[in-house]
């Protein structure tokens, strides 16, 4: 059997301000060299609609990719390639800003009022900060669902797990995203590259992570170390987690709000542009 990977932390998310005032958790937000290639991870989880209507009005991304995966409610959003629509429940929109996009989301109020969803930032290496930018909009029929003999079921968005490949494909950092849910009383096992990172973000009930079995409950992230397989058990009660794992990419980060290069000199630059209106290089006419 594979050793288990020592949980290195874990930590309780921060209440943030966020966008035109949008309440949020943070369950990270940092250069972490135990989570590169990731950035941030924000989960919006409110039925108050005061929490998240402000929305995040017209603002730049680049440099990253901005991955929004929705539970409940809905966000309609808008950029400057002339893209429109809504990411619905269960649906994930992968956006890579590269050189560049100024877009908006706006989270909507559902009858029940419920919003709940998550974004995460997955940094791009140098070579890459100013690619094309791309969305990759994922219904959620194309996330196949994969149920294991340990007691999981797994919604597949990134990565491979016996055999079924989820639908977003071809990213630079190889990364994996999963959305595991445990019934009680499972022991799941996951291989995960040696070198890659990885961290569990859990979002509904408990369970206990890595060879010491440290307890973690809702909205703690899981931050563990380098080795093989990362292990999760139940004990009376189920547990949902995403298992989000890549590729570090080990470069130097300079980190001005949306906007993720590697130097000072690259930030400047790119708020200069966003100034002078020569931010955006791939900007469709319409
Ligand atoms: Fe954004």
């Amino acid at each position: 059997m594979k050793s288990a990977r020592k949980v290195s932390r874990i930590q309780l998310g921060r209440p943030t301000l966020e966008g035109a005032g949008v309440r949020l958790l943070r369950a990270f937000g940092n250069a972490d060299p135990l989570l590169d290639p990731f950035l941030l991870l924000d989960d919006f989880h409110s039925d108050d609609p005061r929490d998240y209507l402000a929305g995040f009005p017209w603002h730049p991304h680049r440099g990253i990719e901005t991955i929004t995966y929705m539970l409940h409610g809905e966000v309609a959003h808008g950029d400057s390639m002339g893209n429109k629509g809504v990411i619905r429940p269960g649906e994930v929109q992968w956006m890579t800003a590269g050189s560049g996009i100024v877009h908006q989301e706006m989270p909507q109020e559902p009858p029940d009022r419920l919003l709940w969803g998550f974004q995460l930032w997955a940094n791009l290496p140098a070579q890459q900060k100013m690619m094309d930018p791309r969305y990759r909009e994922v219904v959620r029929r194309d996330i196949p669902e994969v149920n294991t003999r340990e007691g999981a079921k797994i919604r597949i968005i990134c990565g491979q797990v016996e055999g079924v490949k989820g639908p977003v494909q071809d990213i630079v950092t190889d990364p994996e995203y999963l959305d595991v849910t445990l019934i009680p009383g499972a022991e799941f096992r996951r291989s995960i590259p040696a070198g890659h990172n990885v961290f569990a973000y859990l979002i509904q009930g408990a369970a206990r992570f890595g060879p010491d079995r440290q307890a973690a409950q809702e909205k703690h992230l899981v931050v563990f170390e380098k080795g093989e397989e990362v292990a999760v058990s139940t004990e009376r009660e189920s547990a949902r987690f995403l298992l989000v794992s890549g590729r570090p990419l080990r470069e130097p980060v300079a980190w001005r709000g949306p906007i993720v290069m590697n130097t000072e000199e690259e930030l400047d630059l790119a708020f200069e542009e966003y100034q002078n209106g020569t931010f955006l290089k791939n900007s469709k006419r319409h």
